[in-house]
C-alpha cells in the first residue's frame, strides 16, 4: 500500500545531448521543459512546424540517422513515424532512457513538472491519472518559493564560511539560512542587486543575537491549513517550539517543523490544563532559554485570544515578539454563507463580541446596536445562545431579527443554521460539535442560508 513505481531522481545531463524526435507542439513542450537544463537539445524531424525559435536548441529538419543517439542523455519521441520507430528501436539498444509523449507503456521515464530555482529544482510527480494534482502543488510551491530564491541561495553558499565562524550553534545557524532564504528584505536587496550587503547585515545580527529568543503571537485562522497566511506558514517552519491552544486543530499544528516541540496549553471549554499566568511564564520561560517560540491561537490572536496578557508579560520579561494576524472565525463564518456583514443602507458596522460571561448592561448595549443596524457576530456563545438570544430581546432588540449559526467555520465539516432572534431564544436546536459563531442583524438575510438548518422551523424569510 501506497508504494511507487517510479523513483523520482535527478538525473546528470550536462555535456551531453537531449534529443526530441518530432517538429509540432507536443515536441515544443518538451522543449519548453529541457531547455532549463544545460544540455544541448536538439530537434529532429522531417517537418518542423512548431516555432521554436524562443528555445536555445538545435533543428535538424531532416530523417533520423542512427549517429543523431551519439551522446545523448535522453530522447523524447514526440511523432508518430517510421522515423519514430527506428529512433525508439535505437535508444533501447543502446540503453538510452525513452520518453514516448503521451504513451505511458512505452516510457522508460516521465518528466515532472518542475519548480525552477537553480540550483535548487522541485519536481512534482505524479503516477497513474492525476495531472491535475501535480498542477495544484506545483502552483502551491511556485507560491510559496520567491522566484528569486536561487539567486539568495547562492548567497547563502558563498557565506557558508563566515556563517560557520560567526554563529557557533547549529540550531542558529540553520535559523540564519532560514531567514536568508525567507525574508522578504532580503529579496528587495536582491532585486537591486544589493543581496550580499542584506545577507552580511543579517548574518550579523543573527551572530549578535544568537541566545535570543522570540514570541510570535500567530493566527492559526479557523482552522484550515489553507487559510493561514504564508507569514504564519514560515514562522511555524523556524520555530523551536509551537504553544498552542486546542482549537487550533491537529492539520495546521502539523505545519511545523517536524522536530519542532509542541505543547498543547489546551483550554478547551471545562479543561482548564494551563492558566493563563502558567502560558504567560511558559512562553516567557520558553523565549528566555533562547527558543523561537510559536504561540499559535485560532483565528486572530487579537480577537478573543488573551493576547494582552501575553504581550504585557513578554514586555515585561523584556522578551522580542512579533504579531502574525490570522482570519477571524466570524470572517470565516461571513466567507462560509456568502453574508456581508456590513451591507449599504442596511448594516453600517459588525461588532465582535463575546457571549460567554457578558452581563446586562453589555446585552443591553449590543441589543440597542443590532437596533441601530449593526450586525453582531457573537463568539464563545453556542451553549448559552437561547439565553442570550432571550436577553437580547429582554434588553430592546426586536425578536424577528435575523439569525444565523456558522459552527466550524472555515473547515470542511461546518454547519449553518438560520432562523430569528426569536426562533434561537425558543432553545430547541442541537447544533452538531464544534465552535460556533452566531451572527444578528438584518444583513444576515442577505447571506446564502439555504442549506441551513431552521431554528426552532422557523425562517427570517417567513418570520
Ligand atoms: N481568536 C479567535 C477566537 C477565539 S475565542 C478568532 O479570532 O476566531 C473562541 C471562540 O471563537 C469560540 O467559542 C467560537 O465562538 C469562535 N471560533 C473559533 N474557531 C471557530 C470556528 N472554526 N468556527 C466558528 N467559531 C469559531
Amino acid at each position: 500500500m501506497g508504494q511507487l513505481n517510479t523513483f523520482p531522481l535527478s538525473y546528470k545531463v550536462q555535456g551531453q545531448r537531449i534529443v526530441i524526435l518530432g517538429g509540432g507542439e507536443e515536441a515544443l513542450n518538451k522543449a519548453r521543459l529541457v531547455t532549463k537544463t544545460t544540455a544541448q537539445v536538439v530537434i529532429i524531424s522531417r517537418h518542423i512546424e512548431a516555432d521554436f525559435s524562443g528555445f536555445a536548441v538545435e533543428q535538424v529538419e531532416r530523417a533520423f540517422a542512427l549517429a543523431d543517439l551519439d551522446n545523448t542523455a535522453l530522447l523524447f519521441v514526440a511523432e508518430q513515424s517510421e522515423d519514430a520507430d527506428r529512433a525508439k528501436a535505437e535508444a533501447r539498444a543502446r540503453g538510452i532512457p525513452l520518453n514516448v509523449v503521451d504513451v505511458p507503456a512505452e516510457c522508460d521515464f516521465y518528466t515532472p513538472s518542475i519548480v525552477d530555482r537553480a540550483p535548487l529544482s522541485v519536481a512534482i510527480s505524479t503516477e497513474g491519472d492525476a495531472p491535475v494534482l501535480a498542477r495544484l502543488v506545483r502552483a502551491r510551491i511556485e507560491a510559496m518559493l520567491s522566484p528569486r530564491l536561487g539567486k539568495i541561495a547562492s548567497l547563502a553558499g558563498g557565506l557558508r564560511k563566515a556563517a560557520e565562524s560567526l554563529i557557533h550553534d547549529g540550531a542558529a545557524r540553520r535559523r540564519f539560512y532560514e531567514a536568508l532564504v525567507t525574508s522578504p528584505e532580503i529579496e528587495a536587496a536582491e532585486l537591486k542587486g544589493q543581496g550580499r550587503d542584506a545577507a552580511e547585515a543579517l548574518l550579523v545580527r543573527h551572530a549578535n543575537a544568537e541566545s535570543q529568543g522570540v514570541v510570535w503571537l500567530i493566527g492559526a485562522g479557523p482552522g484550515s491549513e489553507d487559510l493561514l497566511t504564508l507569514r504564519a506558514q514560515r514562522l511555524l517552519q523556524e520555530a523551536d517550539v509551537i504553544v498552542h491552544d486546542q482549537l487550533v486543530p491537529a492539520v495546521v499544528v502539523d505545519m511545523g517543523r517536524r522536530d519542532a516541540e509542541r505543547i498543547d496549553v489546551g483550554k478547551a471549554k471545562g479543561h482548564h490544563s494551563f492558566s493563563q499566568a502558567q502560558i504567560n511564564t511558559l512562553i516567557v520561560r520558553l523565549a528566555g532559554q533562547g527558543k523561537r517560540v510559536a504561540r499559535l491561537k485560532s483565528g486572530d490572536p487579537m480577537i478573543f485570544g488573551r493576547a494582552g496578557e501575553e504581550i504585557s508579560a513578554l514586555r515585561k520579561a523584556g522578551i522580542h515578539y512579533q504579531i502574525v494576524p490570522g482570519i477571524s472565525a466570524a470572517l470565516a463564518a461571513a466567507a462560509d454563507t456568502a453574508t456581508p456583514v456590513t451591507l449599504r443602507k442596511v448594516s453600517s458596522g459588525f461588532v465582535m463580541a463575546t457571549a460567554h460571561g457578558a452581563d446586562d448592561s453589555e446585552l443591553a448595549h449590543w441589543a440597542s446596536l443590532a437596533q441601530s443596524g449593526l450586525t453582531l457576530a457573537l463568539y464563545m456563545g453556542k451553549s448559552i445562545s437561547a439565553d442570550v438570544a432571550a436577553r437580547l430581546i429582554a434588553h430592546g432588540a426586536v425578536s424577528t431579527l435575523p439569525v444565523g449559526i456558522v459552527v466550524n467555520a472555515g473547515r470542511a465539516d461546518k454547519s449553518t443554521y438560520s432562523g430569528t432572534l426569536s426562533a434561537l431564544a425558543a432553545g430547541q436546536v442541537a447544533f452538531s460539535e464544534g465552535p460556533a459563531i452566531i451572527f444578528v442583524g438584518e444583513a444576515v438575510e442577505a447571506g446564502d442560508w439555504a442549506d441551513a438548518a431552521q431554528l426552532a422551523g422557523m425562517s427570517f424569510k417567513v418570520a
